[in-house]
């Protein structure tokens, strides 16, 4: 087995059957997403569009397609028509556009709103209570061609292993209680993508369902 293959084996035997790996390729030459596809990964995720068009047209089109960094409303047209779930949607007017797009395919699109929980002021996302009312918002109600299935967060840029915890822990209980409350009627709320290399074993411990990892699969 080659390192990388060796890599994604030990990473998914940490993970266990309720959590599933999103290998973030971004920055990654074609030539080393080759390497962790022919290893038999086929879940990929990119966070910036024209990086992932590039990577959607030039690799093998069983490749399942995650989306997520911040998505402005003029590229969700580009993205919606191969896209398997868009992690980053957190405004109530860009899930408006991806409704849109993805009605004029007839698509349904999969989509998890990125809550924000970080110390920090540069991340992007929605705050517990604005997501809750996002989903309790009429104007979203109405949204026929998107489907939300669960919660994105990123933790802090720290290696305060507490603070992280305590920063997964507040997204976690929000997923449990919408899960209980305003999305009980929705069977497909049951992701929560949270943990990167520096973090996922505090997300698994958390209840992640997605972890998203990139330089612990590409360089050890
Ligand atoms: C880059 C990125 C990751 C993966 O980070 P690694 O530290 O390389 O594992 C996960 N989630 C998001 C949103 C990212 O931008």
């Amino acid at each position: 087995m080659n390192a990388i293959a060796a890599r994604l084996e030990d990473i998914k035997n940490e993970l266990g059957t309720n959590t599933r790996l999103i290998v973030v390729s971004k920055y990654r030459t074609m030539a080393e997403i080759q390497a962790v596809y022919i290893a038999g990964q086929r879940a990929f995720a990119e966070n910036r569009v024209q990086a992932l068009l590039e990577r959607y047209d030039a690799l093998p089109k069983d490749i399942e397609w995650h989306l997520i960094g911040h998505l402005q409303t003029n590229k969700v047209k580009y993205v919606v028509p191969f896209v398997k779930l868009i992690h980053s949607a957190d405004s109530l007017k860009i899930i408006q556009e991806i409704d849109k797009q993805a009605a004029k395919i007839n698509k349904v699109q999969d989509i998890l709103l990125q809550v924000y929980v970080a110390q920090e002021e540069t991340k992007f996302g929605l705050e517990p209570k604005e997501a809750k009312a996002l989903l309790e918002n009429p104007d979203f109600s109405q949204l026929q061609n998107v489907r939300v299935c669960g919660l994105m967060a990123m933790g802090s840029n720290t290696t305060d292993a507490a603070q992280i915890k305590r920063e997964f822990t507040t997204v976690a209980n929000l997923f449990q209680e919408l899960k209980s409350g305003a999305m009980q009627h929705n069977e497909a709320f049951k992701e929560l993508s949270i943990g990167m290399s520096s973090d996922y074993p505090i997300a698994i411990a958390c209840g992640s369902t997605m972890v998203r990892i990139g330089s612990k699969v590409f360089e050890g």
